[in-house]
């Protein structure tokens, strides 16, 4: 496993991400199931866990909490953890008032079962409260020895500069991956040149780059893939043109599956650190051995480029994923 280093500490440049193993929004999965592909994860020697309240509503992290409990050594985990989502019936909005970041600490810290977090990233920027405030609300964490080191997510640069003005910041979670690459233009150079890890999430684009997605496929409703842009028709069509055009090249030019392929390309991005794999059984995890021990050329990166612009007319993002604004 290729290793890098976040805030000091060596992890795994493949993450665990534990979205999936929530059970809410992507199908059901067992508990037996889900601590199965943690341990699994650990086995093959990824270390990160990436998880928050958000995913199965505390499942994600009681989960892992267990996996840990079965393995015994909770110095094999490097969690990275989450607060700044919360969730109403009207859907998830960000929050990240002083109230809610202290109770949802000591709600993780609960369920994970352990009294201290390696990496506290905040979820998505809560536009309502000025950032300097959230980071000094973070750092008292740091202070108290409940959290190792602090990241963020979905952040733009100046909120990440107002961010680093209060406090350390070790690391930053956008989303990247062949078909997702806004951060190529300001924000992996500035992590670069800012030694701030950059964790990406989606690097499998939320399954379309991973193999097993062909044209027809049906998602069932409450599946995030029944909302998703991508996965909508006509765009669709376009993205499979590209998955089926990289599936071939990949085949052709490494000898490797698409799953190694995207994968592959996000770890040999300048700046990235680590690459966030979601997955809800051990077997998904397979794939990881045939990422490691090769590189993408520069001239490979440009004929996937070339095969995105040709097959992809009307690209779109993930900011569907982006949370309500809170009302109180
Ligand atoms: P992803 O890693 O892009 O894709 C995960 C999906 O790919 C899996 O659920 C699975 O889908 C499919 N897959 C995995 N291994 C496979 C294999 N060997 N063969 C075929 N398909 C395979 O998805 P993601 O959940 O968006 O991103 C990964 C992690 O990033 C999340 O779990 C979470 O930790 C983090 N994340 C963070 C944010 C944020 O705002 N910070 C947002 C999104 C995600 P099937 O269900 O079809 O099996």
């Amino acid at each position: 496993m290729e290793m890098t280093s976040v805030a000091g500490v060596e992890v795994s440049r493949i993450g665990l991400g534990t979205w999936a193993i929530g059970g809410t929004e992507w199908g059901a999965v067992s508990d037996e199931a889900a601590i199965a592909t943690i341990l699994s994860a650990v086995e093959r020697g990824v270390n990160l866990i990436d998880t928050a309240p958000i995913y199965g509503r505390g499942r994600a992290e009681e989960l892992i909490g267990k996996a840990m409990q079965q393995h015994g050594r909770r110095e094999a985990f490097y969690i990275a953890a989450k607060a700044g989502l919360d969730w109403n019936s009207r859907g998830v909005f960000a929050n990240s008032t002083p109230e809610r970041l202290r109770r949802e600490l000591e709600d993780s810290l609960r369920r994970l079962g352990t009294n201290y977090i390696d990496l506290y990233q905040v979820h998505w920027p809560d536009t309502l409260i000025p950032v300097e405030e959230v980071a000094g609300v973070l750092a008292e964490f740091v202070a108290a020895g409940k959290v190792r080191a602090l990241g963020v997510s979905n952040f733009n640069l100046p909120q990440m500069e107002a961010f680093r003005r209060v406090t350390p910041l070790a690391s930053d979670q956008p989303p990247y991956n062949i078909f997702e690459r806004e951060i190529d233009a300001e924000i992996l150079p500035w992590c670069a040149a800012n030694n701030i890890a950059v964790l990406t999430y989606s690097s499998l684009c939320r399954s379309l780059l991973g193999g097993r997605v062909h044209r027809g496929i049906r998602f069932e409703p409450g599946d995030i893939r029944a909302v998703d842009p991508k996965f909508q028709e006509p765009r669709f069509s376009q993205y499979m043109t590209a998955v089926e055009r990289l599936t071939e090249f990949a085949r052709e030019r490494f000898g490797k599956s698409l799953i190694e392929l995207a994968a592959r390309w996000v770890l040999d991005r300048p700046g990235v650190s680590v690459a966030l794999w979601g997955a809800k059984r051990p077997d998904q995890l397979d794939a990881i051995s045939g990422v490691m021990g090769w590189k993408l050329d520069a001239d490979s990166m440009a004929e996937i480029d070339r095969i995105v612009a040709e097959s992809v007319k009307d690209p779109i993002g993930p900011e569907y994923l982006t949370p309500l604004v809170r009302t109180e």
